[in-house]
This record gives structure tokens, sequence and C-alpha cells, in this order.
């Protein structure tokens, strides 16, 4: 695909911990090229470069910096392709709006993950579930669409659950060590972080438990509907003093009752459906299995695969649930920026951002195409 190709794409929420990320992760992207970008009234109508506090390592893109941001509702200017990394508390409504105006969001944000036709996607877990995208504009009567990927902890737990399914995942026992990153900015104040593990995340838990049942998930009624794994899942979660990458301690109970040196190698023989594909960001090995008990070199495990791999380490017996292992994502990349990119680049490939489009904030009357 030539620059040509490249898609315009709009971003809200571009201006906090993971819309940093995306602007980052977008920059140089083959297929998409950012070029709207919507934020709350504190930062709308400024340049970008000024509203944002910027806490990223590398400086902002060029281009990206002198851009005026928009209030965080649907005109004229918006391209199809919007992704969404705003706050819960407004995520919900304004995705909404932007899909009833035609946009296709690919979001972030936890509002829409568990709505029964709106598909919860990992490519390489379960592509086939953007099957009800169809469903979703018939019932609710829009034109755009809904898209979202899971939350941060739940990625990196279901990209290692993913090449167990052949052995009959029963239960899960995780529990997750959150980097403060997780927490958006300013995020978790350091008097309570530094030289502590706060053994709470709020609604953290609930989502890691409903979301690896949807993830895991079979469609059934026509690619109408996702009817859960049977997999009882129970997370605790915990939030640690470093920066990025979430690490999650699993112990799991398989039906087929596998040893660990075969859990290792169905994890590093684990290749995904879409890498045929051969989408841009995915990684050649979503699930990297490290060598050696001891491994202290986390930012580097974090950054595997470009942050979008996962590292499993320590497969080894659980004398509880038959077997046990850690494994470590990039909470913003692969958790969040990288996983909305992920999957906008899986729903071209299937064909369904292209065709012509004017925003209905635009211009109600005109039909939309696709
Ligand atoms: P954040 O740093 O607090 O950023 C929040 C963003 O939402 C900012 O751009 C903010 O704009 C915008 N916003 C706030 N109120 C708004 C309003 N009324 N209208 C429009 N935009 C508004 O949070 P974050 O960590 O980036 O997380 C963003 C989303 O991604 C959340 O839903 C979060 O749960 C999810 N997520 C985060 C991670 C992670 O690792 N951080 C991982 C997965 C998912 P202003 O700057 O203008 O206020």
């Amino acid at each position: 695909m030539s620059s040509n190709d490249q898609l315009p794409v709009g971003l809200l929420g571009a201006t906090g911990m993971v819309g940093q990320q995306f602007a980052l992760y977008l920059d140089g992207h083959p297929w998409f090229r950012l070029a709207w970008l919507g934020a709350s009234g504190r930062s709308a109508g400024r340049p970008y470069g000024d509203a944002v506090r910027w806490v990223q390592d590398r400086p902002a893109p060029e281009g990206v910096a002198g851009m005026v941001v928009r209030p965080a509702a649907p005109d004229a200017d918006c391209p199809r392709l919007v992704f969404s990394a705003m706050d819960a508390s407004v995520a919900g409504r304004i995705e909404r709006a932007f899909a009833r105006a035609g946009h296709f969001v690919v979001s972030n944000s936890r509002n829409h993950r568990l709505d029964p036709d709106v598909p919860l996607v990992v490519p390489e877990v379960n592509a086939e579930h953007v099957e009800l995208i169809p469903h979703q504009r018939r019932k609710r009567g829009w034109p755009g669409a809904i898209v979202t990927n899971p939350n941060c902890s739940t990625i990196t737990l279901a990209l290692a659950l993913a090449p167990l399914r052949p052995f009959g995942i029963r239960r899960v026992l995780v529990t997750t060590l959150q980097a403060v990153s997780g927490a958006g900015y300013p995020g978790v104040p350091a008097v309570d972080v530094l030289g502590n593990a706060i053994p709470f995340v709020g609604g953290e838990e609930d989502k890691i438990q409903a979301e690896t049942r949807k993830l895991l998930g079979t469609l059934r009624g026509g690619g109408g509907a996702v009817e859960p794994a049977a997999v009882t899942v129970s997370a605790h979660c915990n939030r640690v003093a470093t920066v990025d990458g979430h690490l999650v301690c699993a112990s799991v109970e398989l039906e087929a009752r596998p040893s660990p040196a075969e859990v290792r190698d169905a994890m590093a023989g684990f290749r995904a459906r879409p890498q045929r594909l051969a989408l841009p960001t995915a990684p050649q090995r979503p699930v990297r299995v490290a060598e050696g008990e001891d491994r202290p070199q986390p930012r580097r495990d974090a950054m595997a695969g470009g942050g979008m791999a996962v590292t499993v380490g320590r497969v080894r017996e659980c004398p509880v649930l038959g077997v046990k292992f850690t494994a470590l994502g990039h909470n913003t990349i692969r958790g969040a920026a990288g996983a909305s990119v992920l999957n906008a680049e899986y729903l071209r490939t299937q064909g369904r951002l292209e065709g012509d489009f004017v925003s209905a904030a635009a211009d109600p009357g005109r039909p939309h195409a696709g």
C-alpha cells in the first residue's frame, strides 16, 4: 500500500496518556495519517503542543504539535475513522454521537466493551467477532460503528491464554502488577505508590473477569452474538511503582492436563490468523516465551515486538490448578493505542473502512456510503 493509500484518521482524547501514545504510534504509519484531534473544552481551540502535558520519552511528532485541538463532537472535517482514548466518564455518550454521525469509532474505553452488539477484539485472538458490526448497525440504526479493544491487563492475559484453547481452559486465577501509566495523568499520587504496592485498581478485576470470557467466546446466531467462554476467571489487581508494563501472574486449570513443556511449546508456536494478512503493526510472534527464571529487564520485555508482543516466562507446574506462568505486556501500546491501531488495520483489510464519507454532522441530509 503506498502513502497515497493512507486514510486520514481522527483521535478523541488526544491529549491524555493514551492519546499521546497514539500520536507517536501513528507517526509514519503506512496506512493511517492523523488528521483531526479532539479533547475536552480545556484543550479545544489550542494548538496540540500547548494543550497537551507531554509525558512521553520521545517528543510529539512535529506535524501533530501544531494541529489545533477540536471539541469532542463530530464536525465536517472529522475523518470517518476515529480512535477514542477519552476518559470513561464521557466516552460512552461521545462515541455514540460519532457512530450516529457515521463514524467508525475504534475505542479503548470500557463503556461499550461488554455491549452484546459491540465487538471486543484482539485480532490474534478473536478477529471473527467483527461480524457483530452489521448487527450493531441494524439494531442501533446508525451508519457508523463502535469497535473496542479490551482493558490493558486483559489483553496481556488473553494473548497468553489464546494458545491454550486447544487444551480446554477451565479456570484461571490471575494477579496483576500494573504500572502507573495505566492510571492516566496525573494518575496515582506519588506518596501512595512510592515504596508501596496498592492492592486496588478501580473496576479492573471485574473487567478482566468479564472481558476475558467475551474475548475467548464463540460467535453464534449467524454472527449476531458472542457466547462467552465457559471459563471461570478470578483476578486480583495491584498498582506498583513502575512506569510502563503490566505483569500478570496466572495459574490455569486445563482440561487436557498438559505438562508445562507442552504449554510452553503451544505458546511459543502460537501464530495468529491475521498474521497471514500482514498487518503492518502485528508482531511476528504475538507471544514470546522467555527462558530463564530471572529476567530483570522489564523494559526490554515490555517493548518486545515494538511493544505489541506479550512476553511469557516461568511456565511451570502449579500444585493447585496445574500450570502457572507470568506474562508482561506494554499497557499503553499493546494494552491501548497499539491495540486500537491493530484493530483498525484488521478492519481495513476486511474492506470495512473504505468508501466515500461525509460526516452526518456536515450534511445530515446526505446518505452514508457503506
Ligand atoms: P487521561 O490521561 O486521563 O486522558 C483522558 C483524555 O480524555 C484526555 O485527552 C482528556 O482531554 C479527555 N477528556 C476528558 N474529559 C473530556 C470531555 N468532557 N470531553 C472530551 N474529552 C475529554 O487517560 P488515559 O490513561 O489516556 O486513558 C484514556 C482512556 O483509555 C480511558 O478510558 C482509559 O480507561 C483507557 N485505557 C487506558 C490505558 C492506560 O494504560 N493508560 C489502557 C487501556 C485503556 P483534556 O486533556 O482536554 O482534559
